[in-house]
């Protein structure tokens, strides 16, 4: 009899899955059991419909340091299968990709309906069967074959099964993974927006700040990069950066904080004195609000000029002691109420899932059952933005399918 394997969940990494099992052993008989009428929704959605695949970080130390959980499983995981490999495997299957200033790689398509095609082609002529609304909520193993039951009480028997149901917003999503011994980290959201609904800084809605710095005060989370000013509070891949890191750490202070924006990046207060005196010298007599000397929209300088309690018809000769110290704080150091978050329409993920340290990182496999593999966001495993979640639910699955045909 040829092995068979349930894949259980027909997202990313289950579909990467069952590719590398039937790839791996093609007399295996591979079936995907999917709780609904569709599959590969996410990918669907992601990117904006363009789906971000992979990043261009092809050095694995640096790849894994996108990790806010996982990292260091993720490094050894990634010696078999990374952001190359990624890039390989779409491009010998005919999918051709581009790759944008910010190492983001996308399908040259601009749409994720071809990686979609690529999978069900692919899971076609290999002769993988998708069996739809089967909403799985328990496995038993008994005598070396797993049986697996619907929310229905249909059944499916497998001599292997891969886990990859995704990110659960509750535990009780996986309780039937519980059920089999493993542990679960309690799933939390990451990849999220700030509100601010006390802040006047939401008025400046749309402006983009191209590099900044941003920390949680009274603690050590920072986030760099590009900041977007929203009608609700702060955007921007700085801020999610932020969000992901400090996913537990958010959730544990209700999402009410203070968050501290150095507008200009990493300057520090004495090269920041060092050009504001400067410009005292060469420019005191123009008005501020005529005279801005930092890469922040005219619009937003003069929001920050008032902010440190200055008027910008003021000239530059004018700023006193006082104010300069207030502007330089309001620069590097300003400081906005957050109360509450916004899930990120265009990326969230959850942090939390299956423990790691239940799981094989050479093969997926659990420690605790043999014959169970996971894959994908089911595991306590995320990535900040950028292609990054993608590419764990791709090593992870490429990983879980092969060693499930073969072992
Ligand atoms: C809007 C959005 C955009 C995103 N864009 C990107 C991006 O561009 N780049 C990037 O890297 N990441 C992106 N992500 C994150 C990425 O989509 C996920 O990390 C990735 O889809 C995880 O893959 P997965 O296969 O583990 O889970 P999923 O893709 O969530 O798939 C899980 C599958 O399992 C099924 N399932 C769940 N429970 C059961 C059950 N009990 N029985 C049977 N089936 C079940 C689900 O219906 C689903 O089909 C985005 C996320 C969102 C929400």
């Amino acid at each position: 009899m040829p092995k068979s394997i349930a894949v259980i969940g027909g997202g990313a990494a289950g579909f990467f899955a069952a590719l590398s099992a039937k790839s791996a052993n093609p007399n295996c008989n591979v079936f995907i059991l999917e709780r609904s009428a569709k599959v590969l929704s996410k990918v669907k959605i992601s990117g904006g419909g363009r789906c971000n695949v992979t990043n261009a970080t092809f050095e694995i130390d640096a790849l894994s340091k996108n990790y806010p959980r996982g990292e260091r499983f993720l490094r050894k995981a990634f010696a078999q299968f990374n952001a190359q490999s990624t890039v390989d495997w779409f491009e010998t299957r005919g999918i051709r990709l581009k790759t944008y200033p910010d190492n983001c790689i996308f399908p040259q398509s601009n749409t994720s309906q071809s990686i979609i095609d690529c999978f069900l082609f692919d899971a076609t002529a290999k002769n993988i069967e998708v069996i739809y609304q089967f909403h799985v909520q328990a496995i038993r193993k008994d005598n070396e074959v797993f049986t697996i039951t619907s929310i229905t009480g249909n059944e499916m028997k497998a001599d292997a099964v891969i886990v990859t149901v995704g990110g659960q917003p509750k535990r009780s999503g996986i309780s039937w993974v519980e059920n089999l011994g493993h542990t679960i980290i309690e799933p939390v959201p990451s990849l999220f927006t700030f509100n601010m609904p006390n802040e006047t800084i939401r008025e400046l809605m749309g402006n983009v700040v191209e590099k900044s710095t941003v920390k949680i005060e009274g603690t050590k989370l920072m986030g760099q990069g590009p900041l977007l000013v929203t009608h609700w509070g702060m955007s921007g891949p700085a801020i999610l950066q932020l969000s992901a890191w400090g996913a537990r750490v958010l959730e544990g202070l209700n999402y009410h904080f203070f968050v501290l924006v150095n507008w200009l990046n990493e300057t520090s207060e004495e090269s920041l004195r060092g050009v504001l005196a400067a410009t005292m010298t060469q420019h005191g007599a123009k008005k501020m609000s005529n005279l801005n000397p930092f890469p922040v929209t005219n619009r937003l300088w003069e929001f920050l000029v008032q902010r440190a309690e200055i008027n910008p018809e003021n000239r530059w000769n004018e700023l006193g002691k006082k104010s300069l110290n207030k502007l330089v704080n309001t620069l590097i150091n300003d400081r906005y109420a957050v109360s509450g978050k916004t899930t990120f329409k265009e990326e969230f993920v959850t942090a939390g899932g299956v423990s790691l340290s239940e799981i094989e990182v050479k093969s997926m496999e659990s420690k605790i059952i043999p014959g169970l593999y996971f894959a994908g966001e089911v595991m306590d495993i995320d990535g900040i933005t950028g292609g990054f979640n993608f590419q764990a639910a791709w090593t992870t699955g490429f990983i879980a399918g092969k060693n499930a045909a073969s072992s």
